[in-house]
């Protein structure tokens, strides 16, 4: 239950950092497409806004190149009149032809042709104008096909005319970069001119679409109206723009942004899920030495006197006291026994060093696991420390367990290096194991702790209740002494006193304390 809370809330804590990472860069896609469409729709309105420029423009000079012939006095399809027309549509760029017909509607003269006979334009007659304005202005959007040989768009009044070149209306800057420009007389809902590239027909559709405000984004087209004319400017953006341009973002910055941050996010998840996992957690212990020690005062039964401590370690996490039944299990199996074990012995000797310095009939044990009992490390860091503090090696005692026992031969060797060195070495937990009678043939020791569950049984009717005391004659006759653990009543400690324990361990005597209340303690019993 417990495990699964805490794997979800890695789980939780891991879509927490994907998305920290993961929604930055999907804003910036978000961010890069918009501004990519207000650009669009920005520029759309600069080309429409220049072509409207230049469609009334290029109409103002149709206009006043038709009001310059009109001003001619020359006899019509004179050769003064005639130099007139050429003169105009020299200086007017956007004219090409002009020229005059006859109320019929057929052709007299072009400034291009000059004089021209109708024999020698078989006849031919302008057709009826698709446009006429208030001001007597006519014109021809169909592109006619002029004497000069051209396909015209074509302006008159009055029997005169200019013809110009449709495409002087639509060009200039930014115009190839739109797929559709038209410009539209709005009075007869007609096309006056396109790009060559430009449909006339969907170009005139757009025009005639009212603008569709559900339209999702910027619209792809833009229409502006002329204040002053009747006409109006179309202009479409390429249907591949977006895409094309989507192309053109900065791809490998975009993608090696999303890189870097699923990279920072999975690292974020795996440091999370390293750090939350009790692993985790407890090599952050070793590191910060997150860890304290408790003494448990060891008693003479004889006397009541105290004759040293047990130093048992306890985990300070997060203003918690983690007892090492919940912790050492871990440490061992992960390999982090060892340095906690070096740490014990640096806080006991810090704490009560200078105190065993100068009372040296007092002494600490502490418990050591199998991995340091398998090679002399703790023993070679053991030495030195306790000389440096001119604490006599007897004050050191080690308590190894009978799981310690594995590898027999090494740690037969480690136990005699530590005795060897004057450390007593204690079998803890004695009893418990399933062949303590053979350890205790096979390894020389100088004490055997009596496990508190046998302990426990003393004075009621349980068959293991003799253990106690078979332990202990046992020990009278391999001349070990016994300390028994876990002393909670008088009538315990009085029944292993009767059958020759010399030392016990218990809350009868005193739970584990801090150093400074142990010191206090001790001072009691002294006087006591
Ligand atoms: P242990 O070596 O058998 O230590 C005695 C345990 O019995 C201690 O538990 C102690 O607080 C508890 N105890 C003592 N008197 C009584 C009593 O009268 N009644 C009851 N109910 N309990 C009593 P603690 O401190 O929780 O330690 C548990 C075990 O953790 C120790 O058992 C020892 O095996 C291990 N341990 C403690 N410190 C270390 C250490 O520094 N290194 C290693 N490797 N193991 C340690
Ligand atoms: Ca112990
Ligand atoms: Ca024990």
């Amino acid at each position: 239950m417990k495990k699964l809370r805490r794997s979800g809330l890695v789980v939780f804590l891991a879509v927490i950092v994907l998305a920290a990472a993961l929604v930055p860069a999907a804003l910036g896609l978000l961010f890069a497409q918009r501004t990519m469409r207000s650009q669009e729709a920005e520029r759309l309105n600069r080309v429409a806004d220049a072509a409207l420029v230049r469609a009334e423009d290029v109409t103002r000079h149709l206009s006043s190149a038709l009001g310059e012939i009109a001003r001619v006095s020359d006899q019509p399809c004179s050769a003064g009149y005639l130099q007139e027309l050429r003169r105009i549509a020299l200086e007017h760029r956007a004219v090409r032809d002009a020229g005059a017909f006859d109320h019929s509607g057929r052709w007299q003269c072009s400034s291009m042709l000059g004089a021209v006979a109708l024999d020698a334009l078989g006849g031919r007659a302008l057709p009826p104008p698709d446009w006429r304005g208030h001001d007597g202005l006519i014109a021809w959007f169909g592109l006619l096909h002029m004497p000069s040989g051209d396909e015209s768009l074509v302006f008159g009044r009055d029997g005169y005319y200019v013809a110009a070149d449709p495409s002087a209306y639509v060009g200039g800057k930014g115009v190839m970069k739109v797929s559709g420009l038209g410009v539209i007389n709005t009075e007869a809902s007609r096309v006056i001119a396109t790009t060559p590239t430009s449909d006339p027909s969907a170009m005139l559709a757009l025009y005639r679409q009212p603008p569709d405000p559900a339209a999702d984004g910027d619209p792809p087209y833009v229409v502006r109206r002329s204040m002053t004319m009747p006409i109006a400017v179309v202009v479409s953006a390429p249907r591949e723009a977006l895409p094309e341009r989507l192309r053109s973002l900065p791809w490998g910055w975009i993608l090696g942004g999303v890189a870097a941050g699923v990279a920072l996010a999975g690292w974020a998840a795996f440091f999370i899920v390293r750090h939350m996992s009790p692993r985790g957690q407890l090599s952050d212990a070793v590191r910060r030495h997150q860890f304290i020690v408790a003494y448990q005062p060891i008693v003479d039964l004889a006397t009541r006197r105290c004759v040293g401590a047990e130093a048992l370690v306890r985990w300070k996490h997060h203003n918690r006291i983690v007892r090492p039944d919940h912790f050492i299990p871990l440490a061992e199996h992960r390999g982090l026994i060892q340095a906690i074990t070096d740490q014990v012995l640096d806080t006991v000797l810090l704490e009560l060093g200078e105190f065993l310095k100068r009372y040296p009939e007092y002494y600490v044990s502490i418990n050591l696991s199998a991995a340091d009992l398998t090679t002399p490390r703790f023993l070679d860091n053991l030495k030195p420390s306790v000389a440096r503090q001119k604490v006599r090696p007897e004050q050191i005692r080690i308590e190894a367990t009978e799981r310690g026992f594995l590898d027999a031969e090494a740690a037969k060797e480690v136990i005699k290096a530590f005795r060897d060195a004057g450390h007593p070495v204690y079998i803890d937990d004695f009893g418990t194991g399933y062949s303590s009678l053979s350890h205790l043939q096979n390894f020389h020791v100088d004490a055997l702790k009596i496990d508190k569950s046998f302990v426990d049984t003393i004075g009621q009717d349980a068959a293991s209740s003799s253990v106690a005391s078979h332990i202990i004659e046992m020990a009278a006759t391999l001349q070990v002494q016994v300390i028994a653990e876990g002393i909670e009543r008088e009538e315990q400690a009085a029944y292993l006193h009767a059958r020759g324990a010399q030392f016990g361990q218990g809350w009868l005597f005193s739970p584990p304390l801090t150093a400074a209340e142990f010191i206090r303690y001790l001072g009691k019993t002294r006087k006591g």
